[in-house]
């Protein structure tokens, strides 16, 4: 099964994206979370993607698609995947669906997690990220056991530069003009359900399931 997140930053997809990828068995691909491990190794990766992500810009396109199609090759994408952060522009979607129809497959699912922008603002303020794992909480309605230490692997939390209101706000405007059309693409393709991203994690999720079936 292959599927897709949409939805602002902040909708709560990359939660949903996990959750998906642990009940369906595929794995769960975030680009950001690439770009991030890549930030942290310092590569030539990381070092060019980190000018556009500071801003809360997008990384180019070119540079998206060539580490996802690389990232597709690895064994366990086989049985499909979720993609998290990707495809994040029209170019993106067409580069993706060239790769797939050559292969003589498609997308199944781009699931749509809506969540109005002033919700959004608000909850980022609140978000927070592990140094050591990437994991993410929110200090409301995610928290972890003890405050600011990850659940997972014990290092601090920070609140990360990205997630900063003024950047949350550009990262806004972004998705309205670039990422928002996927929308409408994936409609047409007769591929895209629609979920309420504003209610409690867990009725996401069982919308989200009985959307892609048990
Ligand atoms: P995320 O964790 O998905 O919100 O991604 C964090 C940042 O990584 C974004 O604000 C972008 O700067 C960059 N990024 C992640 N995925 C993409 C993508 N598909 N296209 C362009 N930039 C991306």
């Amino acid at each position: 099964m292959k599927i897709i997140m949409l939805g602002a930053p902040g909708a709560g997809k990359g939660t949903q994206a996990k959750r998906i990828a642990a009940q369906y068995t595929i794995p769960h691909i975030s680009t950001g979370d690439i770009f991030r491990a890549n930030i942290k190794n310092n590569t030539e990766l990381g070092q060019k993607a980190k000018t556009y992500m500071d801003k809360g810009e997008l990384v180019p396109d070119e540079l998206v698609v060539d580490l996802i199609m690389d990232r597709f090759k690895q064994a366990d994408c086989t049985n499909g995947y979720v993609l998290d952060g990707f495809p994040r522009t029209i170019p993106q979607a067409e580069a993706l669906d060239a790769a797939l129809n050559a292969q003589g497959e498609n997308v199944d699912f781009a699931i749509n997690v809506e969540v109005p922008d002033e919700n959004i603002i608000n909850r980022m303020s609140g978000r927070r990220a592990c140094v050591g794992c990437g994991a993410t909480y929110h200090i409301k309605y995610n928290p972890t056991k003890v405050e600011d230490v990850c659940d997972a692997c014990g290092e601090k939390l920070i609140l990360r530069d990205d997630d900063k209101p003024e950047t949350v706000k550009n990262r806004l405007s972004v998705y309205h003009e670039q990422t928002q059309p996927l929308i409408d693409y994936y409609e047409k393709k007769g591929v895209l359900a629609e979920v309420d991203g504003t209610k409690d994690m867990e009725d996401v999720f069982n919308a989200i399931v009985s959307v892609l079936g048990k």
